[in-house]
């Protein structure tokens, strides 16, 4: 038995002013085939990862191809993007003949010229490969869920959590299946019901909390091989973006058909029920300084780089440090300049710096103050459930009572180690502000005696009706109160 792998994957933020091309893979993942590092994942090469780990025990051969991953930012080059996928096809051709093909994609990437990456890619495969081989994908839930990706593909699992705490975990999922399928064991049989709406989803508040358990529940009883809540990415203007259910039954497609409807109508029920409640930046910071219990976590949403932003507004900053607030750090602000100047500056120095605010209008005005360099740390990583994340040369940087992490590799706040490789320990401060969604909750969340979730100007508006979509399918809610949620597959 011979299986293929390999991963092509960022989440595009098609409205972001970054633009992402080879340079941001090549900072991010990109390896070619045998270079995969053994110790972990990264990003979405989990499919790869496990199949790697179980090939001998379950008797078949990998062949690995390459692995391309960026952070989430803009709409990727179209000529890049044909780059690192062709090579990949070419590798699948030259493995010829495979019985299984494992993809770890991420599923809301867009180049222009595609509004579709994997639909894309997976017809490009399926056109390869014989009749009979299997094709198996892990998806972010944050993905566009296409009709083309249904079709061309026979298993597709996203991840269930958010934060994404089993991408390992779904790729196992995915191998299992199609090794199953390969034995003849199963016949995989998708669904797929679209509930014609954007919402988040976070997994860590009580009602998705318990869908997802039922949800995982059912799985492996009475034929029912596999489910998967397709969140959808809002920030993405592309015509099917939407949440989505998507059941995988034994053989039975009416069950599937009833099931994935079942659940789907259950989500449309949940419509402005999941997500948690939002503060201004000041109510937020005056609550968190009210709490005689720390450290108080205030999460900013809005300039999630996950989310594609660039990381660098500066409101909370400012507000913080015109408020003389102490025992306060923030981070993650991207700016490589300021980074390189904090490393031109040299530890303990206290010079004027300029840092954040840079890429667009809603990066707020930079700041401008008198910071001492409290900390320098070149090449950084932060951990991510099993995964790893490149922080790249980080400065850690003191303003009155607030401190602030540097980075050069655009991410978002995901581990301690954020602040702890410069010597900070979120746990013995007041309060610390992240710039994340809801990834921060992995690691932030154990060490929080409280989480405030505030509404800033940074660039993800949290009110979908905000977002100036001219391609997104309607009707869809909320932009549209009256909706056709419906069995699409
Ligand atoms: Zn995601």
């Amino acid at each position: 038995m011979r299986l293929f792998a390999a991963t092509l994957a960022t989440e595009t933020n098609t409205f972001s002013p970054l633009p992402t091309s080879l340079e941001a893979y090549k900072e991010s993942v990109f390896y070619r085939p045998g270079e995969h590092p053994d110790d972990a994942p990264r990003m979405c090469t989990a499919p790869l990862f496990v199949a790697r780990r179980r090939a001998a025990e379950e008797g078949f051969t990998l062949i690995e191809g390459s692995c391309f991953a960026a952070s989430p930012s803009g709409t990727t080059n179209r000529a890049d993007y044909e780059l690192m996928r062709d090579e990949i096809l070419g590798q699948l051709k030259a493995a010829m003949p495979v019985d299984g093909v494992l993809l770890g994609l991420h599923g809301a990437m867009v180049a222009y010229g595609y509004d579709d990456v994997e639909g894309d890619i997976l017809e490009r495969a399926r056109a390869i490969v014989d009749k009979a081989c299997v094709i198996g994908v892990e998806l972010d839930p944050h993905c566009h869920l296409t009709l083309q990706r249904i079709r061309a593909s026979d298993i597709i699992v996203c991840y269930k959590e958010y934060p994404h705490t089993d991408v390992v975990d779904r790729a196992e999922d995915v191998l299992t299946l199609v090794l199953a399928t390969l034995r003849g064991k199963i016949k995989p049989v998708m669904s797929l019901y679209d509930c014609r709406q954007l919402q988040s989803y976070p997994t860590t508040e009580p009602l998705m909390r318990a869908f997802v358990d039922r949800i995982k529940g059912m799985e492996g009883q009475d034929g029912i091989l596999s489910i998967s809540i397709v969140h959808g990415f809002p920030y993405a203007d592309v015509p099917e973006n939407s949440s989505r259910v998507l059941v995988i039954a034994d053989a039975d497609k009416g069950k599937a058909d009833r099931l994935a409807t079942r659940l789907g109508e259950e989500l449309v029920s949940m419509r402005g029920k999941t997500i948690p409640p939002f503060l201004a930046i000041a109510d937020g910071v005056a609550a968190a300084t009210a709490s005689n219990a720390t450290p108080v976590v205030i999460a900013e949403p809005g300039d999630n780089a996950g989310g594609g932003a660039p990381s660098d507004n500066t409101s909370i900053v400012r507000h913080l440090i015109g408020r003389n607030i102490e025992g306060a750090a923030v981070g993650p602000i991207w700016d490589p300049i300021a980074v390189r100047l904090c490393f031109d500056a040299g530890e303990g120095a206290t010079f004027p710096l300029r840092f954040g605010g840079k890429i667009g209008p809603a990066s707020g005005a930079p700041v401008d103050a008198r910071v001492t360099v409290t900390r320098l740390a070149r090449g950084c990583w932060q951990s991510f459930g099993p995964t790893q994340v490149p922080l790249g040369d980080c400065a850690a940087v003191r303003v009155g009572g607030v401190e602030v992490v540097l980075i050069t590799n655009r991410t978002q706040a995901l581990g301690l180690e954020l602040f702890t490789n410069l010597g900070i320990d979120p746990r013995q401060r007041r309060i610390v502000v992240v710039k994340s969604t809801n990834h921060f909750m992995a690691a932030f969340g154990p060490i929080a005696k409280r989480v405030i979730y505030v509404d800033s100007d940074a660039p993800l508006a949290r009110d979908y009706r905000t977002i100036g979509y001219r391609r997104v399918e309607r009707p869809i809610w909320p932009l549209d109160e009256e909706t056709n949620p419906r069995l699409i597959f």
